[in-house]
C-alpha cells in the first residue's frame, strides 16, 4: 500500500496544532503556583469572546459530557420539569443526563438531520402545562452536522418561559460565533477535543450571572462537578478545587494566543469557508448531504448520505488506502452516513485532500469519472469568500 500520512476528520478528536503540543510539554509545575495560576487565568479570559460570556470560563477536567453533566446536576432538582429539544444523540444524552437526576424530560423530537425552528418550539412549550426549570438544546448536534438556530431558539425560550436556557456547545465552540446575551443563554458548555484544537480531558463551562444565582441555590447532591467551587477559586489565586491537568491548561493557553493571533473573526469566516468548500465539494460527486437545507448546515462538520450502503465502503475505503479517518454515523444513522470533521486546526487545504480522497474512493467504488470534480467546486466556494 501506498504510504499516507495518518490525517483526522473525525468530528473530535480533532489535529492538534504542533505548537499546543509543544506548549503541553513543557516541565510540570505545582498546580498551586503562580505560574500555573497565570496560565488558567489567561485560558479563562482569553475564552471569554469564543464563548462570548462576561464571566471567566470555567475550567473542569472532564470530557465534553462532563460539562454536559454539570450543566444539569448544578440547577436542575429531582421532580423538576425540564425540556430537551431533542436534534439527534446529543440532545438524547443531554436528555438521559436530566433523566438520571430526576428531572421530568419533555423531549422535542426533530427530524434528524433538521434543524430546530423556533415555531416548533414555542408551539411545545406553549402546550406544557407544569413550568418548566430549563430548556435544553445543542447547538451544533454533531450525529447528524445540523446547526441548530440557538440565537432563535434562545428568544422563544425567554418569551414563553422563565426557564433557564443551557446549551450545549462542545463541537462548535472555538468555530462559530456565540453571544450569551444576544442568545440569552444561561449556561453554555463545551469540550477540548473539538473545535479547541487540544487533546480529550477539558471541559468547559460559561456561565451568566442569573445560571450564577441558580447554581448557588443547586441540589445538595454535587460533589465534583459543583460549579460553584470552580467559581469560587477563581475568585482569589485563580485556581482549580482539584488538582488540574496542568498540561492541557498549558495546551488551551497556546490554543487561545493561535485563536488571538489569526483573529476571532477569521476563525469563524474559515470555518464557514470549510463547510461551504466541503458540501460543494461532496454534491459535485453526486453525493447526497443529510443536511440538505444550506442554512441548518454546521461549519464545523458535514454528514455525507451516500444512497444503497456505501457509507461504511466510503469510509473504509479513505482508511485502508489514503490513513485518512472520518467518522460514520451513530445510532438510527449507523451504516447510514459517513461524517467529516473540518474544525479547529482544519484549513481549505484539508478540505481538499479530504476531498480528492473521496473523488478516487466513488471512482473505484462506482467507476465514475470523478477526478478533479469535487475539488473544482470546493475552490470556486472558497473563492466566492475572498
Ligand atoms: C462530543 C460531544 C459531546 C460529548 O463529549 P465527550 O467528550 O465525548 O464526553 C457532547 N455534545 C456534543 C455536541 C458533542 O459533539
Amino acid at each position: 500500500m501506498l504510504f499516507c500520512k495518518e490525517s483526522l476528520f473525525t468530528p473530535g478528536p480533532t489535529p492538534v496544532p504542533d505548537r499546543v503540543k509543544q506548549a503541553m510539554n513543557q516541565p510540570m509545575v505545582a498546580h498551586r503556583s503562580e505560574v500555573f495560576s497565570n496560565s488558567l487565568k489567561q485560558v479563562a479570559t482569553k475564552l471569554m469572546p469564543v464563548f462570548g460570556t462576561k464571566e471567566p470560563v470555567v475550567v473542569i477536567a472532564g470530557s465534553g459530557t462532563s460539562a454536559l453533566e454539570s450543566a444539569v446536576c448544578n440547577v436542575v432538582h429531582e421532580g423538576d420539569h425540564v425540556v430537551v429539544v431533542v436534534t439527534g444523540v446529543f440532545g438524547e444524552r443531554f436528555a438521559s443526563i436530566c433523566e438520571s437526576y430526576g428531572a421530568h424530560v419533555h423531549r422535542l423530537n426533530i427530524e434528524w438531520g433538521t434543524a430546530c425552528r423556533p415555531e416548533q418550539l414555542e408551539t411545545f412549550l406553549k402546550g406544557l402545562k407544569d413550568p418548566v426549570k430549563a430548556v435544553f438544546a445543542t447547538y451544533c448536534e454533531t450525529s447528524t452536522s445540523v446547526l441548530n438556530p440557538v440565537k432563535d431558539l434562545g428568544a422563544v425560550v425567554k418569551r414563553v418561559t422563565d426557564a433557564l436556557y443551557i446549551v450545549d456547545g462542545v463541537s462548535c465552540i472555538g468555530g462559530v460565533p456565540a453571544n450569551m446575551e444576544d442568545y440569552q443563554i444561561d449556561i453554555l458548555v463545551s469540550g477540548s477535543q473539538k473545535a479547541l484544537m487540544l487533546p480529550p480531558g477539558l471541559a468547559f463551562v460559561a456561565v451568566n450571572k442569573r445560571a450564577k444565582e441558580a447554581i448557588k441555590n443547586g441540589p445538595e447532591k454535587r460533589f465534583y462537578l459543583d460549579l460553584n467551587r470552580y467559581i469560587d477559586s477563581y475568585d482569589e489565586a485563580v485556581t482549580t478545587p482539584f488538582t488540574p491537568p496542568v498540561s492541557l491548561v498549558f495546551g488551551a493557553e497556546e490554543v487561545c494566543r493561535m485563536i488571538e493571533e489569526e483573529g476571532w473573526d477569521n476563525v469563524i469566516k474559515r470555518h464557514e469557508i470549510l463547510r461551504d468548500m466541503t458540501r460543494a465539494g461532496v454534491k459535485a460527486l453526486g453525493l447526497p448531504l443529510l443536511v440538505e437545507n444550506d442554512a441548518d448546515a454546521s461549519p464545523t462538520v458535514t454528514a455525507v448520505k451516500p444512497d444503497g450502503d456505501q457509507a461504511g465502503a466510503i469510509k473504509k475505503y479513505l482508511q485502508d488506502h489514503f490513513s485518512m479517518v472520518v467518522a460514520s454515523g451513530q445510532k438510527q444513522l449507523k451504516g447510514k452516513i459517513f461524517r467529516i470533521g473540518h474544525m479547529g486546526y482544519s484549513t481549505p487545504f484539508d478540505v481538499i485532500n479530504v476531498l480528492t480522497a473521496l473523488e478516487m474512493a466513488v471512482h473505484e467504488l462506482n467507476g465514475r469519472d470523478t477526478f478533479g470534480i469535487a475539488v473544482k467546486k470546493a475552490e470556486e466556494a472558497w473563492k466566492a469568500h475572498v
